[in-house]
């Protein structure tokens, strides 16, 4: 079926595609010289992530990952503490918890949207915090819960309403890893708006790309300009001195990148509509297959399609490497799942509820070609 619409070549997961103003503005930085921390294209990527999200406050950092960190940081989480973080998540969202030196909490998903299950969080917070204060403390580790990282899957928005009320109930700051949800939007608010901050990553293999990059976004303007201030080394704005009033963090992200994303936004439209394209036709494709279901968007979102994944029916499980050795043999780039976060050396003893629902579709999901390259071709006609 790809090969219907793509020809012969090999096709790959995810591939960024330049068809527009990007070596004209990268050239221009290089022209003009305003090729690194500072310069117009990271003030202008920021008001266009601004526009495009509806968030009041956008701040262009260097990867997703800093963006993660800092957001924790600015939520307040402190060593020792414990974050609730999907089992079913990029490592980075676990990553950015330790790099705090606190502990990611593992919790499972749901079906319908890979995002965390607000109903058996629920219940499972219900049975295992208490509550001390104004915090809300694990009974068994005795540790403070602080905060809770969500993360939009593949680009199909997770429950967000239902867990911003959860967070509010368990006084959890929420932190959004809208990572790889950028166009996606729930009840027709963009995700990664929800909670206190949301972060947004520009890798090379994300729907739009800076070369490596990311965003921090926030309804917060205390927040956004602390934000700021602390990726960007805490300086103090003056016209010769170097005054720093906190522990700062060189985060920005150079105006070369900027510039390849304020190119990349500018077709951001066209990609939407292209992987949309795409997920449709694998839709009618696989939709009377008895071997594998297709991941649409769950209900009242629209997704980006980030990546889109198949299913394999619960019968067919003993088939995921074979279909995974088949198609890559055949030149057609499939990837599995990530490793849940329990099943990596480091987090391997983190607490953890019951992860029944992850593990199941982590043993039978597979991500296929998504690139918006497949529907809209290399160069534009
Ligand atoms: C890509 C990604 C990140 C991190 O982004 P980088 O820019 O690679 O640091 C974080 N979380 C999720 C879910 C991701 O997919």
């Amino acid at each position: 079926m790809i090969r219907s619409v793509i020809g012969d070549e090999r096709v790959v997961l995810h591939e960024p595609l330049f068809r527009g103003n990007e070596s004209k503005y990268v050239c221009e930085c290089i022209e003009t010289g305003w090729v690194s921390s500072v310069g117009a294209f990271v003030d202008r990527f920021e008001e266009d992530l601004q526009e495009i999200t509806g968030a009041k406050k956008a701040v262009a950092v260097s990867n997703g990952t800093s963006a993660l960190f800092i957001a924790l940081k600015l939520c307040g989480v402190q060593q020792d503490d414990e974050v609730i973080v999907p089992a079913l998540t990029f490592v980075a969202t676990a990553n950015a918890v330790a790099h705090c030196n606190a502990i990611p909490h593992l919790v499972d998903c749901e079906t319908q949207t890979l995002g965390i299950d607000p109903h058996k969080l629920d219940i499972y917070l219900n049975d295992i915090t208490k509550r001390v204060g104004s915090d809300t403390v694990n009974k068994k580790t005795g540790r403070r819960i602080s905060a809770m990282v969500p993360m939009h899957c593949l680009g199909h928005p997770s429950q967000i309403g239902p867990l911003v009320d959860l967070s509010k109930k368990y006084s959890l700051k929420l932190i959004e890893d809208a990572a790889e949800s950028l166009g996606s939007y729930y009840n027709s608010q963009h995700t990664g708006t929800f909670g206190d901050i949301g972060i947004f990553s520009f890798n090379g293999n994300k729907t739009i790309t800076t070369g490596g990059g990311g965003a921090i976004v926030t309804n917060n303007h205390e927040i956004g300009k602390l934000a700021k201030h602390l990726t960007t080394t805490a300086k103090v704005p003056h016209s010769w001195d170097f005054f720093h009033d906190h522990v700062g963090y060189n985060f920005r992200m150079p105006n070369l990148n900027a510039a390849l994303g304020c190119a990349q936004l500018e077709s951001l439209d066209a990609f939407l509509d292209a992987k949309r394209r795409l997920a449709s036709t694998y839709s009618e494709a696989f939709s009377n297959s008895e071997f594998v279901d297709f991941v649409t968007e769950p209900e009242n979102c629209k997704s980006n399609y980030w990546l889109n994944a198949i299913v394999l029916k619960p019968e067919y499980q003993d088939q995921h490497d074979a279909t995974l050795e088949f198609s890559n043999h055949q030149g057609i780039m499939t990837r599995p799942a990530w490793k849940l976060m329990h099943q990596l050396p480091m987090y391997e003893h983190c607490p953890r509820m019951n992860l029944e629902v992850s593990e199941s579709i982590q043993s039978r999901l597979i991500n296929i070609p998504s690139g918006p390259g497949i529907i809209l071709g290399k160069i534009e006609p």
